[in-house]
């Protein structure tokens, strides 16, 4: 099984080294000398087991995750997390003060303001601390407001969690370090397109979240790390009588981690997939090495944006470029299109932008090398 090294620059699902995708491969078909493949076998099988104890230690190795927090697995994707944050750090709060607090958003592309809309769908008090758009001449998102502009709700007492998402995918809008919130409040990240990407000093969160299709793994499984002692909810009836929202069972987090990431039946395989990248991470010299691997790829495309400011454009304030998602426009009549076109005849691919924004979008996610042979076919 070999295939060239692809030259794709989709955002999610985003490319695997191909050596892990080899492996899983053969395990799909055959685990172990079982008999059968790892879509087939059993979560609570011994050796399902072991995959969701190895990866989680090897996730935590990888994260440096101190004692306090514990790692854990779910099913519903970043989406599923929206809602997952608003109901399991309401209910803590309200454990914690008996109340039931506000969900703080900090808005800064399509991705934080859709998790602000579901907390807000699901019945939450929200309070936007900020929204990015109203800090640009065209109204649309690209810069991380300065810190004097954020509105915390008040009094400190009363906030349930700060949330943020560190990688706004869509925007192509990266925080460089995490936000200051208020002493002794919890900040909530979701990481789906940088987690792993760069180190993340795991102590200053009370949670961090991502779905797996971009840097982590494939789609189908999410990765969590969150403090322990946000594992305490207040009971089904103080919530009820808070009007705190009550979430499906499978993505309550204290019955997430009792039954040890398989509460019902989790895709093994993709958690494989997590395992096997999680390691080829570690064997090439961590996040350190990996953040400076995105860091030095991403710069060299904005080098190139910055040299001709006559072609392209970059809706991104410098201070917030992301190291994953580099977005730009291409000003003039089909020029984005003749763009993408000329590029996949160099078998560069997967360069559109989001739908919902248009442009170009390359994506750098997971550790694919710092240099490809040119695309078969590639002009000399
Ligand atoms: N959060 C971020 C930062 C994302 O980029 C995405 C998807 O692209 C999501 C959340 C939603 O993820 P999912 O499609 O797994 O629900």
């Amino acid at each position: 099984l070999d295939r060239a090294p692809p030259h794709y620059f989709g955002a999610g699902p985003a490319l695997l080294p191909t050596e892990v995708l080899q492996q899983a491969a053969v395990e799909l078909i055959q685990y172990q000398n079982l008999g059968i493949g790892l879509g087939e076998m059993s979560h609570r099988s011994s050796q399902a087991i072991d995959i969701i104890n190895t990866t989680k230690q090897k996730v935590t190795q990888l994260l440096d995750v101190p004692d306090t927090h514990e790692v854990f697995f779910a099913q519903g994707g970043g989406t599923g997390g929206f809602a997952a944050v608003a109901g399991n750090l309401l209910a803590a709060h309200a454990h914690k003060t008996g109340k039931k607090g506000v969900a703080n958003y900090i808005v800064t592309g399509s991705w934080s303001q859709k998790a602000a809309e579901e907390a807000e769908r699901l019945g939450a008090d929200v309070n936007i601390v900020v929204d990015a758009r109203k800090f640009t001449p065209n109204g649309k998102y690209g810069v991380i407001p300065a810190q004097s502009d954020w509105k915390f709700t008040p009094n400190a007492e009363d906030i349930a969690y700060v949330y943020y998402c560190d990688n706004e995918t869509v925007g192509g809008v990266e925080f460089h370090a995490p936000p200051e919130v208020p002493e002794g409040v919890e900040l909530v990240a979701d990481m789906s397109s940088n987690f792993l990407s760069k180190p993340v000093d795991v102590s200053k969160f009370g949670l961090i979240f991502g779905g797996a299709q971009k840097n982590i793994g494939i789609a189908g499984i999410s990765l969590y790390i969150i403090k322990k002692s946000l594992l305490q909810h207040a009971s089904l009836e103080q919530l009820r009588q808070l009007q705190v929202p009550i979430i499906p069972i499978f993505l309550d987090f204290p019955t997430l981690v009792k039954n040890n990431s398989a509460y019902n039946t989790l895709s093994i395989f993709a958690l494989r997939i997590v395992q096997l990248n999680v390691e080829h991470l570690l064997a090439k010299g961590g996040l350190k090495a990996q953040g400076e691997e995105s860091k030095r790829k991403a710069a060299k495309i904005y080098a190139l944006l910055d040299k001709h400011p006559e072609i392209y454009k970059s809706p991104v304030a410098p201070t917030a470029r992301s190291n994953m998602n580099i977005v730009f426009t291409i000003p003039g009549d089909g020029k984005e299109e003749t763009f993408i076109k000329e590029a996949a005849i160099w078998g560069l691919t997967g360069l559109k932008g989001h739908r919902s924004v248009g442009g170009i979008r390359v994506s750098n996610c997971k550790s694919t090398g710092d240099v490809l042979p040119p695309a078969a076919g590639a002009p000399p």
